[in-house]
């Protein structure tokens, strides 16, 4: 995975470029909900919750809590491959070619 690109003039300093982009991140995400935190009930369905970003009921199960912004998401608003929901993985993206532009 190349989403850490690190400016390599930066000499002397750590390799945390992974947390300096997460921490980036943290600040620029608005958290919606805290870490553990339940989903949004749906309250036409006794058992279902709501993805939070396309707001269709859900069993508990198929929503996954992102890990930057606390938002539940189902699997078609869901990011795998950073394990955070599509909003989120629309702002990696962003600073990913921001780095990339800053040389
Ligand atoms: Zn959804
Ligand atoms: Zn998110």
């Amino acid at each position: 995975m190349r989403l850490w690109k690190s400016r390599s003039s930066d000499s002397g300093r750590p390799k945390r470029e992974e947390g300096d982009l997460v921490s980036r991140l943290k600040k620029d995400i608005q958290r919606m909900r805290n870490q553990g935190e339940p989903p949004e009930k749906d309250p036409g369905h006794f058992s279902g919750f709501l993805c939070d970003l396309c707001n269709s009921p859900f069993a508990y199960h198929e929503l996954r809590q992102c890990i930057l912004c606390g938002r539940w998401a189902c699997q078609s608003c869901w990011t795998q491959e950073y394990y955070v929901c599509n909003s989120c993985n629309g702002m990696i993206t962003l600073h990913t070619l921001l780095s990339k532009s800053t040389k």
